[in-house]
């Protein structure tokens, strides 16, 4: 089991607001310590409950809806501490494993992921099974205790620093292809797993392509039974749809990244939190507004137009209000679908919606982005150093955030399900409209029609 709060101790999943707030806030007047070590901090945060709350109490959560979840990280930046360790362990595999592990596979995976102890990738995305993901070719073979897995993953967000990996592998190719696929939790450290970063044009290399050769996997960590891996892949491209489309990532860990491999476990949690500042005297990384944050709301840019005197410009103008108003209508469309699952209904397409409108706001905020820096949103820091010295000679710092946002503005449209996808998924489960003509759900995958 779980937390070291007791049951009676935390708020109910439908407790009000200034209750949830008093009590987050007691706990962190009793426990933040910005000289405990990230690992220390986070193994507080994460047995109380408070790094991932909207998972189920037996899980090492608080049962909190989505909206619950964000005001707690919310009031924890704000209270100027560390926030939740941030990833794809808490976003996808946390949530993965509660609906479709074992209580085993929960006090061994979960417990490791609330609190920052070991951090994941997801092993989905392969050189031909992107959009096609049923496609996917890399085979796992039982031998005795343990499978042996062999292919090749890419786009992996953060596998240079994943301790496991959300495994999707072949098992039976003899079925249809969506019928012979297993999901497994993959150690990453081993001679077996080979991570190739690829650089980006933002001068990061966010993401890799791993290399599976004679991998191993015990039988344990098969998640959600041997030839069922299609349903439990779906749950978490659920979550990543849901935290894409409102825009989270599933906390804020604001630059402290989770795992054994990053290093950030032994450093000092204050040099992390939101109020940091960097010895240079510059904008700590901390405080950079993320792209994320660029692109969640019109704010950031409409204090650069403010400062750059652009906010005089009735085109630009009319774009921010535009970006405004789209955010305000995902906000919105976000306490509808809330308003609607607590009465026991819900809006079909709505995850889908919310991602393609993310895509717009992404598009959008870049283009106004863009025409506000000018000419300076030409010049990029590809280190942090560069980033440093490039906002010292701007004219407003800010101008750095936005060419960092827009060179990553290609991606959003892209991860998750493209943009195309999404309109499939809303014609044919949503609108009712004929599916492309295939034979791919009776045809066993072994002879269908692959690309090399
Ligand atoms: C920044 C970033 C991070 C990522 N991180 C991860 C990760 O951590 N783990 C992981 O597993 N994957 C990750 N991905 C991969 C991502 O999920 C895939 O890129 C995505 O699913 C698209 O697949 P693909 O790149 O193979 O493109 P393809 O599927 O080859 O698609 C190419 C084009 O064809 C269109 N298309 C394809 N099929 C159809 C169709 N049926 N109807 C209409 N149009 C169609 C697509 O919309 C797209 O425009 C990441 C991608 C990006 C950009």
């Amino acid at each position: 089991m779980t937390a070291t709060t007791t049951t009676s101790e935390r708020p109910a999943g439908g407790g009000g607001d200034a209750e949830l707030v008093d009590e987050l806030h007691a706990w962190l007047e009793a426990n933040w310590d910005p000289d405990l070590t990230v690992g220390e901090w986070w193994e507080r945060l994460g047995m109380a409950g408070w790094s991932a709350p909207s998972l189920p109490e037996h899980a090492y959560g608080r049962g909190l809806s989505r909206a619950e979840s964000v005001r707690v990280a919310q009031v924890i930046a704000d209270f100027g501490a560390l926030g939740a360790p941030a990833g794809l362990g808490l976003l996808l595999a946390a949530p993965t494993i509660v609906a479709h592990g074992t209580p085993e596979q929960i006090d061994t995976y979960v417990v490791d992921i609330v609190t920052g102890r070991k951090a994941w990738c997801q092993l989905f995305s392969e050189p031909s099974a992107g959009s096609d993901l049923a496609g996917l070719q890399t085979r796992a073979v039982r031998d005795g205790e343990e499978w042996v897995v062999n292919g090749q993953k890419v786009w992996t967000s953060g596998g240079q620093v994943a301790d496991l990996g959300m495994l999707l592998a072949r098992t039976d190719p003899l079925v249809p292809k969506h019928q012979g696929i297993s999901y497994f939790a993959l150690d990453m450290h081993q001679p077996g797993v080979e991570v190739r970063p690829l650089r980006e044009m933002t001068g990061r290399a966010l993401f890799n392509e791993v290399f599976l050769t004679d991998a191993r996997v015990e039988a344990g960590a098969l998640i959600g039974g041997v030839h069922q891996g299609w349903a439990v892949a779906n749950t978490t491209l659920a979550n990543e749809r849901a935290g894409l489309g409102s825009g989270g990532g599933g906390g804020g860990g604001f630059g402290a990244t989770p795992g054994t491999v990053a290093g950030h476990l032994e450093r000092r949690a204050g040099d992390f939190a939101p109020r940091a500042r960097n010895q240079a005297g510059g904008r700590a990384p901390s405080e950079r507004p993320s792209p994320r944050a660029m692109r969640g709301s019109a704010d950031p840019l409409i204090s650069l137009a403010r400062a750059t005197g652009r906010n005089l410009d009735p085109a630009i103008r009319q774009a921010l209000v535009r970006l405004y108003t789209w955010g305000e209508l995902g906000r919105l469309n976000g306490l509808r679908l809330k308003a609607v699952r607590e009465s026991g209904g819900d809006i079909p397409g709505m995850p889908n919606i919310a991602k393609l409108s993310m895509s717009n706001i992404v598009r959008l905020s870049r283009d106004v982005g863009l025409e506000i820096a000018g000419a300076a949103g030409t010049l990029h820091g590809y280190d942090e150093a560069g980033k440093a010295s490039l906002e010292g000679a701007l004219p407003d710092p800010l101008v750095s955030s936005v060419t960092e946002m827009a060179l990553l503005a290609q991606a959003p449209p892209i991860y998750g399900g493209t943009d195309q996808i999404q309109r499939n998924i809303i014609g044919e489960r949503v609108l009712g409209l004929p599916k492309e003509p295939s034979n791919d759900r009776t045809t066993p995958f072994a002879e269908l029609a692959k690309n090399a």
